[in-house]
Order: structure tokens, then C-alpha cells, then sequence
């Protein structure tokens, strides 16, 4: 059995399938952030790291390890893409924390 594809139908397919590919990766991108349940900083475990959603309301006093520039997005921990407001974290295994959150694990993200 042969099968033949004109050279229009060819181009069409070609021209669907450059198209759907980026929405698919767009689409798989907040499939997964969707499946990522934001953690509250009431979590005993979020507690216990003295996560906070907001770095600028980090009480310095309490957490001397704490400078202003941190935040989960400059994090190593931190599996958001940059300007994306969340993100997966490696110590919360599915949950979200904010790209402008903090807790007491901070570790500065390599370069790169
Ligand atoms: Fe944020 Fe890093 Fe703490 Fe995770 S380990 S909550 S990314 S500061």
C-alpha cells in the first residue's frame, strides 16, 4: 500500500503542527502549575521554615539571616520560571510558594 501527501496538505500539517506545539507547551506549563496546591504559611511545615508569601514582611529580628534581596524566585530551591508570580519549590513537594516568599532554607540560585 502506498500512501501519497499532496504538497498543499504537506505545508498544511507542517503549518498546524508549528502552531500547536507552542500552545501545548504553553498548555503542559499551567497544567502543572495548576496542579500545584499554594502553601500556606500556616502549614506546619512552612511554619517550621518560617515561610512567609510576602519577603518584605519578614521580621529581620527573628531571622538574622534574613537581607531584603532574597526571595524564593533568587532561590536554588525555587522551580518557577522567571516573572512567573509561583513556582514549585524542592522542599514542598506540591505546593507552590510565591516568587516573592522567603523561608529560613533561602540558598542563593546559581548563576546561569
Ligand atoms: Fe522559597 Fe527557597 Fe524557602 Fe523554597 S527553599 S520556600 S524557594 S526560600
Amino acid at each position: 500500500m502506498q500512501y501519497s501527501m499532496s504538497r498543499r496538505a504537506l505545508v498544511k500539517s507542517a503549518v498546524l503542527a508549528a502552531t500547536l506545539v507552542p500552545v501545548l507547551k504553553i498548555t503542559a506549563a499551567w497544567a502543572a502549575a495548576a496542579a500545584l496546591i499554594p502553601l500556606d504559611s500556616s502549614d506546619p511545615a512552612a511554619k517550621a521554615l518560617g515561610y512567609t508569601n510576602d519577603s518584605s514582611k519578614v521580621e529581620a529580628a527573628s531571622n538574622p539571616t534574613f537581607k531584603p534581596d532574597q526571595a524564593c524566585a533568587n532561590c536554588a530551591q525555587f522551580q518557577g520560571k522567571p516573572g512567573e508570580t509561583l513556582g514549585g519549590c524542592n522542599l514542598f513537594p506540591g505546593k507552590s510558594v510565591a516568587a516573592k516568599g522567603w523561608c529560613r532554607v533561602w540558598a542563593k540560585k546559581p548563576a546561569g
